[in-house]
């Protein structure tokens, strides 16, 4: 696919993906799988990765954590 914004090329590549909750709640997901933009570096994220991220949120509330950096790989 193009990238939305200024139609370039689209590579595979990875990403990160930081949720912002307020309340003293900040998560960083690191090496989430995302199409990257050759010309402007905007990332594209598909559904199923954006659902497997909630998910894992999910998952790391339920743990207790607040605040931190986790690996998209954990929500496989
Ligand atoms: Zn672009």
């Amino acid at each position: 696919m193009n990238c939305p914004l200024c139609k370039g090329k689209m590579q595979n590549g990875t990403t990160h993906v930081l949720i912002d909750r307020g309340e003293d709640s900040v998560i960083v997901i690191n090496k989430v799988p995302a199409l990257i933009c050759e010309q402007c570096g905007d990332d594209f994220i598909d559904i199923q990765t954006t659902r497997r991220i909630e998910a894992l949120l999910k998952k790391l509330e339920t743990e207790g954590l607040r605040m931190g950096f986790v690996d998209y790989t954990r929500a496989a």
